[in-house]
């Protein structure tokens, strides 16, 4: 769950980040931008962590100097301005900077964007450690990719619940459960809620912890539809099979989580991993699909195909409208009401093995009688 914006960034479903992943892009963005490289921006920020207070120099501002000083990272009278352990120092003057943990020095930088962008006459905007300028909401760098992360969080909670009022409704067939893979569907919902979880406070605070867990729960994710992927296509319904399947899986994702929090540091690597266990799953549903004649494949290749169809928005990789909608938030919408199709989807695939089942008793018993 960003990759065309400098980096790729992983976060979506898998499905539905599949997209993402296969720009991808993202899993090690580019840190240094344009205009954070830039000689004002990097002035003010000096001034800012100096004095507390940010500015531009006379030029950058063609005269119209400004100053925005924050009260927590003022050295006091008798202090020594720029000590060492200032710049992290977390902002306690207002509620939502405070939850969110901005320090000065993350205080520093957004507000010296703010100036730098505001000085600018008619010049398109600058992207800043590889983001582009939005307008912080409450505290949140990027207020929209957050709200509809937690929309993606909600669309798999309410496909979650769907599914679970379908099987309620399935007769048992020979005592047990007609549609053998509602289990599975759980797990992979809670996959997802917590990817996009995680995604929302990425996008609400951009820090090393908030992007490693981001990465992290994207991978766990990838790895895990890609067994959802396989066992579903497969048919495995006992549990040997579908540990079978999902060991070597669950063993290679666990792994590669272990060995990105330890020792490697290539998210070129990761980048190669999370294509290749996204284009496995996308290439399972699809063959399995169209191999199967599914009753609803339609559902299932527009979800494929509109998932491939809003990763155009990250290609485009343009700059936030108002500040704040830029492609990758656009994304993020695009992608909410291709959950509720896939949960649809999965709904209509219940009922579907439901009736197959059901058939194959009939026969059964007719075989029986006559
Ligand atoms: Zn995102």
């Amino acid at each position: 769950m960003r990759m065309l914006r400098g980096y790729l960034e992983l976060r979506g479903t898998i499905l539905f980040r599949l997209p993402l992943l296969l720009l991808l892009v993202s899993v090690g963005r580019t840190r240094a931008s344009s205009g954070d490289r830039s000689e004002d921006f990097s002035g003010c920020l000096a001034n800012c962590r100096a004095s507390g207070c940010a500015f531009l120099s006379a030029q950058a501002t063609k005269g119209a100097k400004g100053s925005t000083c924050i009260p927590d990272c003022i050295p006091p009278a008798s202090g020594e301005a720029g000590e060492g352990g200032a710049e992290s120092k977390l902002l306690t003057t207002a509620w939502e900077l405070r939850a969110l943990r901005w320090t000065c020095n993350s205080e520093c930088k957004y507000q010296c964007m703010v100036q730098r962008e505001a000085a600018k006459t008619g010049a398109a905007p600058e992207k800043y450690y590889g983001k582009w300028p939005f307008k912080r909401v409450l505290g949140a760098q990027e207020p929209a990719s957050l709200l509809l992360s937690l929309l993606n969080l909600l669309a798999h909670a309410y496909g979650l619940l769907s599914l679970r009022r379908t099987v309620a409704r399935l007769p048992l067939v020979e005592g047990r459960a007609a549609y053998p893979y509602t289990g599975l569907w759980h797990l992979y919902a809670i996959f997802n809620i917590n990817a996009w979880l995680w995604s929302a406070v990425f996008h609400a605070r951009d820090c090393k912890v908030t992007e490693q867990l981001d990465y992290y729960s994207a991978v766990a994710l990838l790895g895990f539809s890609l067994i959802v992927a396989l066992i579903r296509a497969l048919g495995l319904r006992t549990e040997a099979a579908q540990v079978t399947v999902s060991a070597p899986i669950i063993g290679f994702t666990t792994t590669h989580i272990f060995a990105l929090m330890t020792f490697i540091d290539d998210y070129s690597w990761n980048m190669k991993v999370c294509l290749t266990m996204g284009a496995l799953q996308l290439g399972t549903w699809a063959i399995w699909g169209v191999r199967s004649r599914h009753p609803s494949l339609l559902k299932l290749l527009v979800a494929i195909l509109g998932v491939a169809g809003a990763t155009a928005l990250e290609v485009f990789d343009f700059p936030p409208y108002f500040g704040v909608f830029d492609a990758h938030s656009l994304w993020h919408a695009a992608t909410v009401p291709l959950v509720l199709l896939w949960w649809s989807w999965v709904n209509d695939d219940a009922r579907y093995v439901a009736q197959k089942a059901l058939k194959g008793k009939d026969v059964a018993e007719k075989g029986k009688t006559s």
